[in-house]
């Protein structure tokens, strides 16, 4: 099983709490410390940070995920809601 990640985001797997968290991934980029910040804010230093997809999913990024989910679509509604054509939707409704 997979998971879709955020734009700019990977899912990658922590050997700190064998979970799997979403990290910022900018291709060729890797953090001067060594340490990943994940969206949930936990951090992993490099050695501990296996770059695969596997186990269980770390329930605070998936949060994370969920939400910007839901705020897509809502802007999507808003864009849809304000296109729509009000005096048609209140012709409907009469009886
Ligand atoms: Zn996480």
């Amino acid at each position: 099983m997979t998971m879709p990640a955020l734009p700019g985001h990977i899912w990658w797997h922590s050997a700190v709490d064998a979970q799997n968290h979403l990290y910022v991934h900018d291709e060729g980029e890797e953090p001067e410390d060594g340490i990943y910040e994940a969206a949930c804010e936990k951090l992993v230093i490099r050695d501990k940070l296996v770059r695969e997809e596997y186990g269980s999913y770390c329930h605070d990024c998936l949060l994370k995920l969920g939400q910007h989910q839901a705020a897509r679509l809502e802007e999507h509604f808003d864009n849809y809601v304000s296109t729509y054509d009000d005096s048609k939707s209140a012709q409907d409704k009469a009886p």
